[in-house]
């Protein structure tokens, strides 16, 4: 199969997975005789700092004509510290967000029984823990209106939704439950949030439609609690914008670092593939970045995109086995990892590709 793929390294550390994302692509396309073509396009930081723009007109127009995106982070201390900036890096992942229509964002939160003990969470509450999360990713606070009063000492962030929105997502999240074990978990805070009581009455009305899944409405701040007591409980999640940009991240330690989390944001046309973690000021530029999530996310493009499940599976497959024989970057070693097994994200990049190319590709795709 021929394909066109843009690699968005974006800032940090972003630059750091995405090598190791694309050597991964390129060996698959190898094993399995597709054609891959890359192109590079910049966004971010680096964009601002070339252009003057965190999303330039030309990268718009690459993300537009490709098949699929596999993108990194964006982000810069110079912007974390300096609340004043007008021109910020995260405005050009909002845009791009918007206007590819991604408005789906599905992070699937699975423990490789390998890093049981790199958790914080006991083992025994952990085991077996597999939740998908559709968190919506074009509405909420982060579109709504904002702005400063007069006297620049009040500040005010809009939370909107539309009816539309919440049942766009509300759809994918059944149709993806009806794959799985059939329970939906809505999260809002419609005791107190008037745009959550309209997400809960919308999502009430789509679950009609799907009467062999079972809804059930959690407020977030229960929610949050619930997933470190007991995150078995769930299946699929749904929510909105800013709750599920926080209850996800909690989640990453359900599967036992942030460098485990991949992401893809669907909608309207072409598919954005992401770790969740952000660019990691703190060890960018020392290479011991964990590059699974961005390699997760090579997984969720070949499955998603391009319906590759084969190649997706190959790919989960040579993570779990590198898991197996003992391999660990940093972030998920426990003390009893001995020091040799310990590898950077290059190193671990090399173990993936070792366990790829002992996949069999059966005679009628090679
Ligand atoms: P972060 O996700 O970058 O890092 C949080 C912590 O997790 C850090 O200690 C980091 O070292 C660790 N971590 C993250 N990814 C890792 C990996 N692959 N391997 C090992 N450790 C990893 O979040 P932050 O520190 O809050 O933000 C840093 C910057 O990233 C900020 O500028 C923020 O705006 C940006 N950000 C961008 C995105 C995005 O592009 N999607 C998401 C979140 C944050």
């Amino acid at each position: 199969m021929r394909k066109r793929i843009v690699i968005l390294p974006g800032d940090g550390i972003g630059k750091e997975v995405t090598t190791e994302g694309k050597r991964v692509l390129e060996k698959i396309a190898e094993i399995f005789s597709h054609q891959f073509e890359y192109d590079y396009a910049t966004i971010g930081h680096d964009a601002i700092e070339a252009t003057g723009n965190s999303l330039p007109d030309g990268t718009l127009t690459k993300l537009k004509n490709c098949d699929a995106i596999l993108f990194g982070a964006v982000g810069h201390p110079k912007y974390d510290n300096d609340p004043t900036l007008k021109v910020r890096p995260e405005q050009g992942l909002l845009k791009m967000r918007k206007e590819l229509g991604l408005y789906a964002n599905l992070r699937p939160i699975k423990l490789f029984d390998e890093l049981l003990s790199a958790s914080s969470i006991k083992p025994e509450i952990l085991k077996g823990s597999d939740i998908l999360f559709f968190r919506e990713l074009t509405g909420d606070v982060y579109f709504g209106e904002k702005g400063r009063k007069d006297d620049g000492k009040t500040a005010f962030d809009l939370m909107i939704y539309h009816k539309y929105e919440v049942e766009r997502i509300g759809h994918k999240a059944f149709q993806a439950a009806r794959t799985r074990k059939k329970k939906v978990t809505s999260v809002d805070k419609a005791n107190v949030l008037e745009s959550s009581r309209l997400w809960r009455e919308t999502m009430q009305e789509v679950g009609k439609q799907y009467p062999d899944i079972q809804l059930e409405h959690q407020f977030v701040d229960s929610a949050a609690m619930k997933l470190i007591q007991n995150p078995r409980s769930f299946d699929v999640v749904v929510t909105g914008n800013l709750f599920g940009d926080i209850l996800t991240d909690e989640a990453s330690q359900i599967a036992g670092s942030m460098g485990m989390l991949a992401s893809a944001s669907v909608g309207d046309s072409v598919g954005l593939y992401e770790p969740i973690h952000g660019s990691a000021h703190d060890i960018t530029g020392k290479g011991i970045a964990n590059p699974l999530a961005s390699i997760l996310s090579v997984a969720l493009l070949l499955d998603i995109s391009f319906g590759m499940k084969e190649e997706a599976e190959a790919v989960i497959k040579a993570v779990e086995q590198t898991l197996k024989n003992g391999y660990r970057t940093v972030d998920i070693a426990d003390s009893a990892i001995p020091k040799d097994k310990i590898l950077n994200t290059s190193t671990m990049g090399n173990q993936i590709l070792k366990e790829l190319s002992m996949v069999n590709v059966p005679i009628s795709q090679s």
